[in-house]
């Protein structure tokens, strides 16, 4: 069942951050909608990946920049938790998926395209997706544009405050 593994596999891709270069660690510092941001908490946020292998696929991102699980603190492991808890039921509500894929790749050579910041994958699955989700090289169709599955979500999440 290799195509289960797939997602971890794709970079999160985007244009050079000013800064220290960490993309996770740039994106809240813009706009929400600029960085396609839908729920920002105490010590994680949850961001659209720009490059989704189906529609809905967020992470959940802390803050902080740690590359693995142990630096973590409690109150983040806590909340990266939490928060990917209630992606997935957001993810439930808007997309009804029939799967949801949850995983992190840490370390490069495990597939993190951003291997110096923990990120938690959440990809919502549907029987068949494979094929109509169909890869060549980094070019995907997708279903649905980022800007609805941003409007959508961030409407789910805003439902919580
Ligand atoms: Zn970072």
């Amino acid at each position: 069942m290799d195509y289960l593994w797939s997602p971890w596999r794709y970079r999160y891709v985007s244009q050079a951050a000013p800064g220290n270069g960490c993309i996770f660690c740039e994106k809240p510092q813009q706009a929400d909608h600029d960085a396609l941001i839908v729920c920002r908490s105490a010590h994680c946020y949850v961001i659209l990946n720009r490059f989704p292998y189906t529609s809905g696929h967020v992470m959940v991102v802390p803050y902080v920049h740690i590359a693995t699980l142990e630096e973590a603190s409690s109150d983040v492991l806590r909340e990266l938790m939490e928060l990917t808890a209630l992606t997935t039921r957001h993810l439930r509500s808007v997309y009804q998926p029939k799967g949801i894929n949850l995983g992190m790749n840490l370390g490069e050579c495990a597939g993190a395209g951003v291997a110096g910041h923990l990120h938690m994958h959440v990809v919502p699955r549907w029987p068949g997706d494979v094929n109509f989700m169909t890869v060549v090289g980094e070019t995907r169709v997708l279903p649905e544009d980022l800007s609805t599955t941003y409007d959508r979500l961030r409407k789910a999440f805003s439902s919580d405050a």
